[in-house]
């Protein structure tokens, strides 16, 4: 039988966690879940505080977020709702399915599960209305009586009425919160986890949260700026996460413009990042040079005008950059060379040569 023959139109799977991070157990128990329940859709639902871990210490919503974006961006088939990150407080699993499934126009909602959540179903809040208004697609879990589970399938199906899959997912034995150990003890969380979220993680460990917070508004203007000029977003999203690699997470030297080309290194020995225009715009991102491709314009950029910077004429700046490439990254050079002469430091050859080449067109 084709994939395609099983999928019930308008059957949606909603897989609800914490997803922090997201990881290969929740990513191939939502995509044999969507085959073998024949779901059109899977959409991860973040839960803001999730009933069970009120007391526990987890990433902000954001960072989820991005997470799972940048884990499910290559499946067209998965989605994902902030339903639960909008709307704050205690994620409640009935709460957010019925309101999903008005938005989603009533459509049959399948809420995906592993075994150890829903060995405690009834735990939940109002299990009764959750186990008899949604269908469940219940995966293997390895560490939990899978047993008890296919049983507690069959007493729910027969009391509710309860359309449940038992879906046959490869048993992953991993948890967020082992990777997280992993990452605080220096271990390797590579296919563990997507490679891009890996990247994010090990970003986010090394830069310290100031510079990460800045790491996150570059990327996003500089996504933003690839998507309005026609540049790859995916690369322009690496070189920004990668940027800054480099630099001394306690803030190191001041005006520290070696720091792109150890990124760079960084980049291409750890991360296995081998795209030349990527690899450049990590290193040009503080000098500029002569002949920058676009997405080197917009990484040097987007790492000067985002919005956390809060110098006088910024946002002028920032309307020059958005509005032409080559003025911008004109404008911005200049810009860089009086501050370096005014705090009597060396400007580049390379800066000196892109002032010339852009002064010219
Ligand atoms: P943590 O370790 O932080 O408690 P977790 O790894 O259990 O996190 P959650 O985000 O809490 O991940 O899990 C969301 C859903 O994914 C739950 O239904 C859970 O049963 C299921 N799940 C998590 N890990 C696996 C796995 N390795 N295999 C199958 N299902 C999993």
């Amino acid at each position: 039988m084709f994939e395609e023959d099983r999928i019930e139109e308008g059957r949606i799977g909603v897989f609800g966690g914490t997803f922090d991070p997201v990881h290969t157990g929740h990513l191939l128990l939502a995509e044999t879940a969507r085959v073998q329940a024949g779901l059109s859709r899977v959409v991860f639902m973040p839960a803001h505080i999730q009933p069970f871990k009120q007391e526990a210490e987890t990433s902000s919503d954001d960072d989820r977020l991005r997470m799972l974006g940048l884990a499910i961006s290559d499946n067209p088939h998965f989605g994902i709702t902030s339903i639960e990150t909008d709307k704050g407080g205690v994620s409640y699993t009935i709460d957010s399915l019925r309101a999903l499934r008005e938005e989603y126009g009533g459509a049959r909602i399948c809420f995906i599960i592993g075994t150890d959540m829903f060995l405690m179903i009834e735990k939940w809040k109002e299990a009764e209305a959750l186990v008899s208004e949604f269908d469940f697609a219940v995966g293997v879990r390895p560490g939990y009586r899978h047993d008890e589970a296919v049983e507690k399938a069959g007493e729910l199906r027969e009391a509710h009425g309860t359309r449940i899959d038992l879906v046959e997912n490869p048993p992953i034995d991993l948890s967020s919160t082992e990777i997280r150990q992993r990452i605080r003890d220096g271990e390797t969380i590579r296919y563990r986890v997507p490679e891009s979220v890996r990247r994010f993680l090990l970003v986010r460990e090394k830069v310290g949260e100031k510079r990460f917070a800045h790491t996150k508004r570059v990327i996003d203007l500089a996504t933003a700026m690839a998507a309005r000029f026609g540049e790859s977003v995916e690369k322009a999203g690496l070189a920004a996460l990668l940027h800054d690699y480099g630099k001394d997470p306690g803030g190191g030297v001041e005006n520290d413009l070696g720091h792109g080309g150890m990124a760079a290194e960084a980049a291409a020995s750890e991360f296995g990042v081998a795209d030349v225009d990527v690899l450049n715009a990590i290193r040009y991102h503080t000098t500029g040079r002569a002949g920058m491709s676009r997405l080197e314009r917009i990484v040097f950029l987007a790492d000067t005008v985002e919005p956390g910077r809060t110098y006088d004429s910024i946002a002028r700046l920032r309307d020059t950059c958005l509005d032409d490439l080559d003025s911008g990254a004109l404008t911005v050079l200049v810009e860089l060379k009086k501050y370096l002469l005014m705090k009597g430091l060396e400007v580049s050859a390379d800066t000196e040569a892109a002032i010339a080449e852009l002064s010219r067109k």
